[in-house]
């Protein structure tokens, strides 16, 4: 391709709004422009990357097993409603009516257009277990799109999803789709690392973020060094460093008058916060629950939503707290608290003569003891993790990291097939809900990923695999007879790759410039003087010097170059 025939519009300055690297130098390299809030436009060289992404991932993708088809991005609202996600996936869900009032929803994910498919035509288990996925435009109406393609609120996916006949066969593909996307990643560059997540609401058990490490990464993920267990913060199974235990002695009951913060509690008894311990009390479907957290730290509520195996959890009100602990709110404790099912953070199991609300307008007791004081049903993993915890697993501790999130994988169980009654004949002729799986990439969020991860002060420094073009000529000089035609014949002969001329009548300056910022991984600079000698110069994108090599060498260098990379995905 000719520079001058297609359309790469580079910038010198990066528009104002980007705010991180790769969201800069993605509007800097022309590759993309932004339309509206979270919605871009996809310019050649963009869409060249993207392509190459899509490429890998169609690759693998088939060779786990699975077979593209094409889901339409218009879903009718029922679908939805039977699935229960009209109402449950809230705002971000895009949403719109047809000339005759009738609603639809523009897919944010296919699970219920999927699930609508198969249920008609996969009726045995001789025809399980399938593996099918797409890659298609989705819309997210993000809350807070930001970081250009990062959080878009449209974008691309590949998303594929998987039915079987029982659990073992869907722990088969889940591992061949986590060997899949381990393989992809690497491929387009990247260094990443597998993490277990919360599943949201997508829903299901089992669920693996995979998580390119970037500083500007929106996810905190914790990770062991001893034992290697990597999560997200949310999901991190931890505890607390413990506390020192203490001799218990008499409880007392105190006077605190209008305080109710930790802060203000502990300032004024003069104790450290980890020493009080906060009741927060929630409304289930089954009751209520009271949760004990250390008051230095705070309660992760999808762990005990985890726990409680449900989906519903409020926070108690005011009026139901009066009536629960006979107190307004501010001074709950598990001290007398009866009617009320009892669950403890594990860090409480260490230390002793705590603060606690007295269940009594502005007081507090001292000196609570686990056992002497008060009970619970059960000690449980509820604190939101954080760096310096201890791993579950092992009991080392964890070191907080942040990452990019591009791939999901999840067991989705029979979540979809049993509220949209999607069922098959087993062996015996037993009607059965599908087991399913599903598994996402955000193909364009890995086209930023990669550059958040390759690129130095002038530019994007592209891997090989996922390159626009993998080769750059430049001329220094285009009106000059000689360089122009020893430019035309390397372009020529190079024709077997992707490459680009820079056949621009612009200074050398800016198209040095331009080279460095689109970052194409090998450069052929070709120069008056150097022709003199006979010579053009070859330069990797990541490397700081140029070799000269003589212009008949010239294309054998660099192909002897490239099939040397080739397959591996990363210069150097
Ligand atoms: P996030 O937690 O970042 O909002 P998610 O967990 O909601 O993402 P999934 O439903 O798992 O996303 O979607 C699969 C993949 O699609 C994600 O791993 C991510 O790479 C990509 N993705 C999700 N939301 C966006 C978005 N708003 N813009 C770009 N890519 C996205
Ligand atoms: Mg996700």
């Amino acid at each position: 391709m000719r520079w001058r025939e297609t359309y790469i519009p580079t910038l010198k300055e990066p528009p104002a709004e980007a705010e991180i690297t790769s969201h800069k130098l993605m509007l800097r390299a022309g590759l993309m422009r932004k339309l509206t809030s979270g919605v871009y436009i996809y310019l050649p060289l963009g869409m060249k990357a993207i392509k190459k992404v899509e490429s890998i991932v169609r690759e693998e993708m088939n060779r786990a097993g699975g077979v593209e088809l094409l889901l339409p991005v218009l879903h009718p609202a029922e679908l939805w409603r039977e699935s229960g996600r009209w109402d449950h996936y809230g705002v971000e869900l895009m949403r719109v009516k047809d000339r005759h009032g009738r609603d639809f929803a523009l897919g944010p994910t296919h699970e219920e257009v999927i699930t609508d498919l198969l249920r008609g035509e996969v009726r045995s288990y001789r025809d399980l277990p399938i593996i099918l996925y797409q890659i298609q435009t989705k819309f997210r109406d993000e809350m807070r799109p930001r970081f250009g393609v990062m959080r878009a609120r449209e974008f691309l996916m590949k998303d594929a999803y998987s039915f079987h006949q029982d659990d073992n066969s869907l722990s088969q593909t889940y591992q061949k789709m986590f060997d899949a996307y381990s393989r992809i990643f690497t491929r387009c560059g990247l260094s990443f690392s597998p993490v277990e997540a919360d599943s949201g609401a997508i829903g299901g058990d089992v669920t693996h973020e995979f998580m390119v490490l970037a500083e500007n990464g929106e996810s905190e993920v914790l990770t062991c060094s001893s034992c290697g267990y990597a999560a997200t913060r949310e999901r991190a199974e931890a505890k607390a460093p413990g506390l020192s235990d203490e001799k218990p002695v008499a409880r007392e009951l105190v006077h605190t008058p209008g305080l109710k913060t930790v802060e203000e509690v502990s300032g004024f008894l003069g104790v450290e916060p980890q020493r009080l311990v906060k009741t927060i009390l929630y409304r289930t479907e089954e009751g209520f629950v009271a949760a004990l957290i250390r008051g230095d730290r705070e309660i992760n509520e999808v762990k005990l939503k985890r726990f409680l195996r449900t989906e519903e959890l409020q926070m108690a009100s005011p009026e139901e707290i009066l009536q629960l602990t006979g107190a307004p709110l501010g001074f709950s404790g598990p001290v007398g608290l009866e009617g009320v099912r009892i669950l403890a953070d594990y860090s409480l199991q260490d230390g002793g003569n705590f603060v606690v609300g007295a269940n009594r307008e502005d007081h507090h007791l001292i000196n609570v003891n686990y056992g002497r004081d008060f009970r619970v049903d059960g000690f449980v993993d509820l604190i939101l993790a954080q760096e310096g915890d201890i791993c579950a697993r092992c009991g080392k501790s964890f070191t907080s990291g942040r990452g990019i999130e591009v791939g999901q994988i999840f067991k989705l169980g029979t979540k979809y097939s049993s509220s949209m009654k999607a069922y098959f004949l087993d062996k015996e002729g037993e009607e059965r809900p599908f087991v399913m799986g599903c598994y996402g990439i955000g193909i364009t969020r890995t086209v930023a990923a990669v550059i958040e991860q390759h690129h130095d002060r002038d530019g994007i420094i592209w891997p090989l695999s996922v390159a626009p073009y993998q080769v750059l000529i430049l001329p220094l000089n285009i009106t000059h007879p000689q360089t122009r035609e020893t430019a035309e014949e390397l372009y020529k002969q190079l024709k077997d790759w992707e490459v680009l001329l820079d056949d621009r009548e612009e200074r050398a300056g800016t198209k040095f410039k331009d080279a460095d910022l689109i970052g194409i991984p090998l450069r052929v600079t070709i120069g008056e003087r150097s022709l003199k000698e006979g010579k053009v110069e070859i330069k990797l994108r990541g490397e700081p010097t140029p070799i000269s090599v003589s212009i008949e060498e010239a294309t054998q260098k660099v192909r002897s170059i490239l099939e040397d990379w080739g397959g591996r995905g990363r210069p150097g």
